[in-house]
């Protein structure tokens, strides 16, 4: 008897960035960016004073953070920061909006913002500036995935960025589709019968 396929991979039209791409690529992008904070930490008058905060903002981020952080052989703290902008089955940018409370106490430390993806630009543009609004020493911006510069909605871009890919809705490591698929261990496109059976299910 033929096993059958579980949804998760019968759903998927082809897979743009493999695990191995993937894995590679954010192994890399973890050297960079903790090499970096590690030469700002050494202009500190007190090193030992220097303070490193990632902040993954949710859920997207959530996988990609959990394999970039180790890569980062240094201390560091990790605050997390919710922002709603596709709610439901929406495939299209909502505009961004906070969803619980920002952490507080970050001026005078090392700041980068993680997120799954930079395409309109607005959650990151949102996030940034209130976390300017503190003072911290620094603010970076460290993304897995970047959509064209014409779909910005805001004039702002990442510090990092793992792979540019086009204009295309994409599900897997972390990205979502009406809150399913962020295990599907690479990047890929969805087939158009598995956005329509789940909207048929609603
Ligand atoms: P922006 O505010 O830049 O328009 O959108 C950023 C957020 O929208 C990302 O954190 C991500 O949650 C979501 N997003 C943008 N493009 C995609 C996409 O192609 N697939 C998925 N699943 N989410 C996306
Ligand atoms: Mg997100």
């Amino acid at each position: 008897m033929a096993t059958k396929e579980p949804p998760l991979f019968r759903d998927i039209d082809r897979v743009l960035i493999d695990r191995e791409a993937i894995a590679a690529r954010v192994r890399a992008m973890g050297a960079e960016v903790a090499a970096d904070l590690q030469r700002a930490i050494d202009r500190h008058h007190d090193p030992a004073d220097a303070q490193v905060v990632l902040i993954p903002i949710l859920t997207g981020a959530l996988v990609f953070t959990a394999d970039l952080i180790r890569q980062m052989p240094m201390m560091l703290c990790l605050r997390v920061v919710a922002v709603s902008s596709y709610p439901g089955r929406s495939m299209a940018s909502k505009g961004a909006k906070i969803a619980g409370e920002l952490p507080q106490d970050l001026a005078g430390k090392h700041v980068v913002i993680v997120d799954d993806i930079l395409d309109t630009g607005q959650t990151l543009a949102v996030v940034k500036r209130l976390i300017q609004e503190q003072g911290p020493a620094s603010v970076r911006i460290c993304v897995l995935l970047r959509k064209p510069e014409s779909c910005r909605k805001e004039r702002i871009d990442a510090d990092y960025s793992g792979f540019d890919i086009p204009d295309e809705f994409v599900v897997g490591y972390g990205l979502d589709y009406d809150g399913f698929y962020r295990n599907y261990p690479q990047i890929a496109v969805l087939r158009a019968a598995a956005t329509s059976a789940l909207e048929s299910r609603a």
